[in-house]
């Protein structure tokens, strides 16, 4: 069983893809939008993209280069062009399978199961990078500049949080909610020091920050500080 996000614009399409691959036993999200889809993808993490080219609002193959800037995720893209040249193009752009439509349930089923078994061989699934940093949710490694961060639960927690949303501020009443499942005190200075070791760790301070900024009064943001 895997989680896949699909992101395609008309419905029928969607809907059997989306039907096809619940049947299967399979975690499903989707979106008809190319900005939906990829804020989708930044906050659910997904085992595999399927991703359809032509969407309203923004060329698919766009898409799949802002999706390739933020996550390693597997992306299948359906194309509706038989076309070697289009499909090599997309594959240099990427992509890590395709199917051509009208593909069935069963086919989309057949290359995901495919991709699942490579992507975990080559240890990518569910993979976030920011910048240098490379944070694998399955094996809870976090790596910056391909060294292995020691941190502990909370630590890992927090930078995995924050880089699912990376460039968005994330308020510290989410934080809590999130990573600590609790209500915000208010007063309390668990986030705080937690940043301050995540920091420490990650070789940055407070004065002089790189991926971990602080928003007075507002929250916290990671960023790629390229
Ligand atoms: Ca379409």
């Amino acid at each position: 069983m895997a989680s896949v996000f699909v992101i395609e614009d008309e419905h029928q399409i969607r809907d059997l893809a989306v039907r096809a691959l619940a049947d299967a036993g399979h975690i499903v999200w989707s979106d008809s939008t190319a900005m939906g889809g990829l804020q989708g993808v930044i906050e659910n993490v997904p085992d595999i993209v399927v991703l359809d080219l032509g969407l309203p609002d923004l060329d698919g193959s766009e898409l799949l280069r802002m999706l390739r800037s933020v996550s390693d995720v597997p992306v299948i893209v359906a194309t509706a062009r038989n076309d070697e040249q289009e499909i090599v193009r997309l594959l240099n752009a990427g992509a890590d399978e395709y199917v051509v439509k009208p593909y069935s349930g069963a086919e989309l089923e057949a290359r995901i199961r495919a991709l699942l078994r490579r992507a975990e061989a080559a240890g990518t699934l569910n993979k976030l990078k920011v910048g240098e940093l490379r944070i694998n949710l399955r094996s809870r490694v976090a790596e910056l500049a391909g060294e292995t961060l020691s941190l502990n639960r909370k630590e890992f927690d927090l930078l995995s949080f924050l880089a699912t949303r990376a460039g968005e501020v994330v308020t510290r009443q989410e934080l809590y909610a999130e990573v600590w499942r609790q209500p915000y005190g208010g007063a309390d200075k668990t986030i705080d020091v937690h940043l301050s070791w995540l920091r420490r760790k990650l070789g940055e301070s407070a004065a002089e920050p790189r991926y971990l900024h602080t928003v007075r009064g507002v929250g916290v943001k990671l960023v790629d500080p390229e």
